[in-house]
């Protein structure tokens, strides 16, 4: 790994654009030829962020910075936070797909349940081509959520929670804020999977365009929605928040109608994130509008 590293945001955009478009994994393996996904919203985050400690105060000790699941897995490099680059995308669900949940009140669609499956080992897939393409040119990379040692625990204040998480490194790297419903809702909705790549690579930060992490949320910036409580079969949400253990005592459930219904091993649900204000867009006007005309808050972000 020695060549010189000159990449830049733009070479990373077009690496995952490319892959989306060119690879045969990028598919809905339904017959029907069809992508799981047809386009990808980038964000850049410096591991030197103090947002990334924040996390860990608020999260949890066991959950992991940039710069320690670095360490971890690249022990030879001795790098400090701000030689780190945390690389995030989203991969916003496609109508089809949405359309399909839509209809649904109790399980996923099959669309849906296939993207589950099939869309998530592309974002796996994805994650390995991003660090592949990387170490080619020299740069260190580790894809936290596929490494080995990535974890869930129980945890008090959260029920469960992971060693990282790929909403909370997308709201850092400025690609949404969180709803009612724990969902992260980015500029092309709530419907969405993530995904993201720590790199020894220094690159300017794309901007963090909210002060407040709910600043995307009806029910948080005017008390108004909820839509996606009465979206959820399993009462997971109310005007307090999100229940993530009902979710997945509920998601567990999905495995044998998906399984009976779609002769697949697959799980999944999503009926909260589909159907509702926030399903392909930000519901906030005031929030979408300076979002489009690129205009930025001038506080610092806080997490809580
Ligand atoms: S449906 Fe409404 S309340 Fe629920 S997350 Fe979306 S904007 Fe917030
Ligand atoms: S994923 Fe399903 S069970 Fe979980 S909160 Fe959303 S609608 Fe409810």
């Amino acid at each position: 790994m020695e060549k010189q590293s000159g990449l830049s945001r733009d070479w990373i955009t077009e690496v995952i654009k490319d892959f989306i478009v060119e690879s045969p994994l990028n598919s809905m393996q339904d017959g029907t030829g069809e992508p799981a996904w047809d386009e990808a919203l980038t964000g850049f985050v410096s591991g030197a962020d103090p947002i990334w400690q924040q996390y860990k105060e608020y999260i949890g000790a066991f959950h992991w910075t940039p710069w320690e699941v670095f360490n971890q897995h690249c022990p030879d490099e001795n790098v400090s936070a701000d030689q780190l680059t945390v690389i995030s995308w989203i991969l916003p669900q496609r109508k089809r797909v949405r359309d399909a949940n839509k209809k649904e009140r109790k399980f996923p669609a099959e669309e849906w349940a296939l993207i589950r499956v099939y869309g998530e080992a592309f974002n796996t897939a994805l994650r390995r081509h991003v660090v592949d393409c990387l170490e080619k040119e020299g740069v260190p990379a580790v894809a936290p959520m596929i490494a080995p040692n990535w974890t869930v625990v129980k945890s008090q204040r959260f029920s469960y929670a992971s060693s990282w998480s790929e909403r909370h490194a997308a709201y850092a790297a400025g690609l949404g804020t969180f709803g009612l419903c724990d969902g992260l809702i980015t500029a092309r909705g709530k419907a969405m999977r993530a995904g993201s790549v720590v790199a020894k690579l220094s690159l300017e930060p794309t901007p963090r365009p909210y002060t407040d992490h709910h600043a995307y949320c009806l029910h948080y910036t005017d008390n108004t929605c909820g839509k996606c409580i009465d979206r959820c079969p399993a009462r997971a949400i109310t005007r307090a928040g999100h229940d993530k253990e009902a979710c997945r005592q509920h998601l567990a459930l999905s495995r044998e109608h998906v399984t009976n219904t779609y002769r697949f091993e697959g799980y999944g649900c999503g009926l909260c994130q589909v159907g509702v204000p926030c399903e392909a867009i930000i519901p906030v006007k005031q929030a979408r509008v300076a979002l489009e005309r690129g205009e930025l808050p001038s506080p610092p972000p806080p997490l809580a």
